[in-house]
């Protein structure tokens, strides 16, 4: 009887069925046809190429930008009697040498190497000399330059198919949006490629996004509902790391910091750490994560916001891979956006690439401020609609809304009489009336709005003036000391056009910790 996917999925894998589009995508490979796959992490996309290697003639090339994950994958498929072999840095010499001998002479069936590696004129001629079943290009987005795993080497890779265009190829990625598929397509010259879009959907994690009003605190009572579970808190710069990771120590949980800036021993150590022992806590910048494959992963926090939904995704992604109910959970404050605001706006890069990058920002923010379900926001930025889930923080605590217009006029109002120069803790200070030095030598006391917000308190100003922002209605002026000026979508809000529905702020009672439904 000849080998069918199925036969091998169920002998070599043992596994009773393929999962969602798996069976689809191998036969297309199988067929000779390029596939782009988009599947969540964790959904099973190295069968879709593992068992057409084992089912054409010839090697699979599979290149992968993670070392560590190269070396469990071939040591998992050299355990199910598969030839396997990976070819990168951690070799050396004499053992590189041997399996390029076996690459060449057709002992192997699937070859891992790292791009760099697969683009010198050294392999290059391997290829030439070996059979090729397919190629496989996994982690694809990090071909995407907007991206923040972007590989300059995986530009080359489109050379592969003006070398071997008779070889098929399969692209896979957990990165799903729109923007960055039609740049792997593009760039790596898949036109022609069938296009698997699998449900991004993580039902088991339960998504919870908070203001941020004292980080530190917040984080410790959301950690006390995960007392001895892993987890990995997410911080953006490596000195909040380390001060983060030293405070969770002093609180008395098993925390260890994991950033670039760390000596790789160390980083190593902390990583093992992580995997092996239970209930250890990672405090860590991005540098850690991509690859980690640690099913029982409960948690994910961030302390500061990822830089995109797409970031978001990924990172939260990397909590209950097992499948068993897993939280994300996020801090953040309008601090976030200004500063994230000021590095897209002071970086090297040119005009068409901040836009996109505010553009991501704006998404993200506009995901923090849903008033409806998380997911559904969440999915809806991969194209893929949805039903309110019952499991994120807004649908088992819908916020309050309240008519925010007259506040905002007033606040607007403000801003604008105050002439457009300061920030907001003097414009809160003129909107509630205080004689401050500032007002005094500006004659800020004399202006029609001094006072006009006097009924409410600091705090609710605050809240209103975050949102404002966020939405666009104000932007902060950072060649200016942060000064706060209107912006065109201001006009409307200001002439009683268009109404504002902003969240209130009071505290809600925290809710017991529920069980997800079966
Ligand atoms: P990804 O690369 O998409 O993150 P993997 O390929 O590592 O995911 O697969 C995730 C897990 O799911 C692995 O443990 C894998 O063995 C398992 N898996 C994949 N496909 C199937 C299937 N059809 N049936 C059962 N388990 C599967
Ligand atoms: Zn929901």
């Amino acid at each position: 009887m000849p080998e069918t996917p199925l036969s091998l999925l169920n002998r070599v894998f043992g596994y009773p069925a393929f999962r969602g589009e798996q069976a689809a995508i191998v036969d297309t490979v199988v067929a000779g046809d390029d596939a782009l796959v988009l599947m969540p992490t964790g959904g099973g996309k190295s069968l879709c190429y593992q068992i057409p290697a084992l089912l054409r003639e010839g090697c699979a090339v599979v290149v992968s930008p993670l070392i560590a994950l190269m070396q469990d994958q071939v040591a998992a498929l050299q355990e199910l009697g598969i030839a396997a072999a990976f070819l990168n840095s951690s070799l050396d010499g004499a053992t590189a040498a041997r399996v390029e001998r076996d690459f060449v002479s057709g002992q192997l069936k699937l070859l891992y190497v790292a791009p760099e590696r697969l683009l010198t004129p050294r392999f290059q001629s391997l290829l030439a000399e070996a059979r090729i079943a397919l190629f496989a290009i996994d982690e694809a987005h990090c071909v995407s330059q907007w991206g923040h795993d972007f590989r300059p080497e995986y530009l080359g890779l489109s050379a592969l198919h003006e070398r071997f265009p008779e070889v098929p190829r399969i692209a896979l990625t957990a990165t799903a949006d729109a923007a960055t598929r039609a740049e792997i397509l593009q760039r790596l010259d898949l036109g022609a490629a069938r296009v698997f879009v699998a449900s991004f959907d993580r039902p088991n994690i339960r998504y919870r996004i908070a203001e941020k009003t004292e980080p530190r605190r917040q984080l410790l009572d959301f950690l006390a509902e995960h007392t001895g579970e892993a987890g990995i808190v997410y911080c953006s710069t490596r000195k909040k790391v380390e001060e983060t990771a030293d405070a969770l120590k002093q609180a008395g949980l098993t925390a260890l910091p994991y950033h670039g800036g760390m000596d790789n021993d160390t980083r190593r150590r902390h990583q093992e750490k992580f995997l092996r022992e239970e209930g250890v806590v990672m405090v860590a910048t991005l540098a850690f994560g991509m690859g980690i494959d640690k099913p029982d992963v409960r948690f994910v926090a961030h302390l500061d916001l990822p830089r995109s939904v797409e970031g978001y995704y990924q990172e939260t992604g990397r909590a209950g891979r097992d499948g068993e109910p897993a939280e994300a959970w996020m801090a953040w404050g309008l601090q976030d956006v200004v500063t994230q605001r000021r590095f897209i706006d002071e970086g090297e890069a040119g005009d068409a690439h901040k836009r996109i990058g505010h553009a991501k920002l704006d998404a993200l923010v506009g995901l923090c401020e849903a008033a409806s379900c998380r997911r559904v926001a969440l999915l809806s930025y991969f194209g893929e609609a949805s039903q309110p889930c019952g499991n994120c923080d807004v649908c088992l605590n819908p916020p309050t809304l309240w008519d925010g217009t007259e506040a905002a006029q007033k606040l607007l109002s403000t801003v604008y009489r105050t002439g457009q120069r300061f920030g907001a803790g003097h414009v809160i200070d003129v909107l509630l009336g205080k004689t401050t030095e500032k007002i005094d030598r500006f004659g800020h006391s004399q202006l029609s709005v001094f006072g006009i917000g006097a009924s409410q308190t600091d705090k609710v100003w605050r809240a209103v003036l975050r949102q404002l922002v966020v939405r666009g209605l104000l932007e902060v002026d950072h060649s200016a000391y942060g000064a706060l000026k209107l912006t065109q979508a201001a006009k409307p809000v200001l002439k009683g056009e268009e109404t504002v529905m902003l969240r209130a702020i009071e505290a809600r009672p925290a809710r017991k910790k529920s069980r997800l439904a079966p």
